[in-house]
């Protein structure tokens, strides 16, 4: 059985969000809670859990997330940002919906905390 996630209820219109992309595999939309000028998440539509859960058959779906953000990054004329995939509750993943976060707009930090 597929496990509800706040993602999931954005996936399905039962919570709203600032949409930045909708295809067939994924939605981009705002962060809630921006830890940069911009903060935005790429979503797939699959209910994947995490990168760790990830199929070979997900290869292309994870290349798709990547080249989404990328071309919404440059539509935003930004040309630095970083991508993040939290993998793991250590790691910082909160939402348990596979998500690859891209953040601009300031100077970043590295290594990351
Ligand atoms: P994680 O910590 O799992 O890598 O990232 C989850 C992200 O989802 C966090 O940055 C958090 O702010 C964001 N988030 C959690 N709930 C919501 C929500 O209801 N709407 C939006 N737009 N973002 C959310």
């Amino acid at each position: 059985m597929t496990e509800t996630t706040i993602f999931s209820k954005i996936l399905n219109g039962e919570i709203p969000c600032e949409k930045l992309h909708d295809d067939e595999y994924c939605i981009a939309f705002n962060d809630i809670s921006a830890q940069a000028p911009v903060h935005f998440l790429v979503i797939p539509k699959k209910p994947i859990v995490s990168l760790s859960e990830c199929m070979l058959e997900d290869v292309n779906l994870l290349g798709h997330l990547l080249f989404i953000g990328s071309k919404i990054a440059k539509s935003k004329n930004l040309s630095n940002w970083r991508t993040v995939i939290n993998t793991g509750e250590e790691s910082g993943q909160t939402v348990f919906h596979l998500h690859i976060h891209f953040l601009s707009g300031r100077k970043m930090k590295w290594p990351p905390g």
